[in-house]
């Protein structure tokens, strides 16, 4: 990992972040630019593996995963990532600026810098700083103090930013040797003067230096309508992680209100239960009544009879013919009397045990529904492009609901 123990400053650490190749999370050697603009080491451009069609070969971002064609002369002829080699420039003199005693002149290497001259990339004592600004082939060069520079390390990388870029860019066209000093706008390209002679005669080519300006306005211009999409996607992911706050803390919402309902559908049914126990009970009771009042009456006609029966049997058992006589005609109106009396039929039991539960749960098996109120419908699906095996698709759909 490219990042190490004393810087500590954010502006180091984002600018530790961008001079990291994602791929060997190594600071960038040699970085090439793809062309989807992101940037990776020549050697791990070089270690990708190669996807084969048709004759050529293409290699992947190893971010995005834009497929690019390997230049027939390998990773190398990729672009070379200016602007990172920039940002490592800037990088190690903001390192350096951090420990500000530590820095020598660069000029005269012997006493403590104070300064820094963008022009010349140096940092440079108060001596040499005094000579570079009364002598005149470059005392129109900015200078900066290092205080300036130390007091906030952070933004320091504007301060250190390099006043001008040298023009060392080399044209690649063999048996040129020339430095790309014009671009020509009929073909969109840097070129030498050779070029500019032979190739480009007859094309509208300027020198760099004067039509920079226009161009970079060019450039400028077309980064606002990618500046304006950055801002329109923020506003969306806040709105996406907004829905997602909303959504989870409905979701939560709603399993409080299912713990409420079952809390008070229990609450209901416990209520049910004891009123369901009581009219149980009640008809329970009700029916042991009438079957208690039964059965102290047979057994009131049972002692009767019972009684009647003994004395009979006592009196035939011990008494004499005459006493016996004497009193048959009693015992036979008695024994009359009593059988004719106890009505057997009305003694048999008047209460069955026929009551039963009728249990109606029916509808404790579904007691609720998660329901949106409106779904969303898909109202068209457009088939945009079909190149090869990427088809993209448009979507839209009718969401009733929706700040989106
Ligand atoms: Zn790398
Ligand atoms: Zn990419
Ligand atoms: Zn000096
Ligand atoms: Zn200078
Ligand atoms: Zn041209
Ligand atoms: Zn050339």
């Amino acid at each position: 990992m490219a990042t190490e123990q004393f810087s500590s400053s954010p502006g180091l650490i984002k600018l530790e972040e961008q001079l990291t190749c994602p791929v060997c999370l190594d600071y960038y050697t040699n970085p090439k630019t793809l062309p989807c603009l992101h940037s990776f080491c020549q050697h791990c451009l070089e270690a990708l593996p190669l996807d084969k069609k048709n004759e050529s070969n293409y290699i992947s971002c190893p971010t995005c995963r834009y497929c690019t064609g390997l230049p027939e002369e390998g990773a190398g002829a990729f672009p070379l990532a200016f602007h990172l080699n920039n940002l490592k420039e800037i990088y190690s003199l903001m390192k350096k600026v951090a420990d500000p005693q530590q820095i020598i002149c660069e000029n005269c290497t012997t006493a403590n810098a104070t300064g820094y001259c963008k022009d010349c990339s140096k940092f440079l004592c108060q001596k040499c700083m005094d000579i570079h600004r009364i002598w005149s082939p470059i005392a129109h060069h900015q200078l900066t103090s290092l205080d300036k520079v130390t007091t906030s390390v952070s933004s320091t990388s504007q301060l250190l930013a390099p006043a001008k870029q040298e023009a060392t860019l080399i044209c690649s066209v063999p048996g040129h040797d020339d430095s790309l000093r014009y671009y020509c706008d009929t073909c969109d390209e840097s070129i030498c003067r050779d070029c500019a002679i032979l190739t480009h005669k007859d094309h509208k080519y300027n020198l760099i230096a004067n039509s920079f300006s226009k161009h970079k306005e060019v450039l400028e211009e077309s980064l606002k309508p990618v500046k304006g999409k950055i801002e329109v996607l923020k506003k969306v992911m806040s709105a996406l992680a907004e829905r997602e706050v909303e959504i989870r803390e409905r979701g939560e919402g709603v399993l409080e209100e299912i713990h409420e309902m079952v809390e008070e559908m229990m609450n209901i049914l416990r209520r049910s239960e004891k009123e369901l126990t009581e009219q149980a009970k009640r008809v329970t009771d009700a029916k042991l009544k009438v079957l208690s009042e039964q059965i102290k009456s047979a057994e009131m006609s049972l002692s009767l009879l019972d009684d009647v029966e003994n004395y009979v049997e006592q009196s035939l058992k011990t008494g004499s013919p005459q006493q016996v006589l004497r009193s048959k005609k009693q015992m036979m109106e008695r024994m009359n009397e009593v059988t004719a009396q106890i009505n057997v039929e009305e003694l048999c039991p008047k209460e069955k045990a026929d009551f039963v539960l009728s249990k109606n749960i029916g509808s404790l098996h579904h007691i609720g529904d998660i329901v949106t109120p409106a779904q969303c419908k898909v109202r068209k699906i457009d088939c945009i492009a079909s190149t090869g095996k990427a088809i993209s698709f448009s979507l839209s759909i009718e969401v009733p609901d929706s700040s989106l």
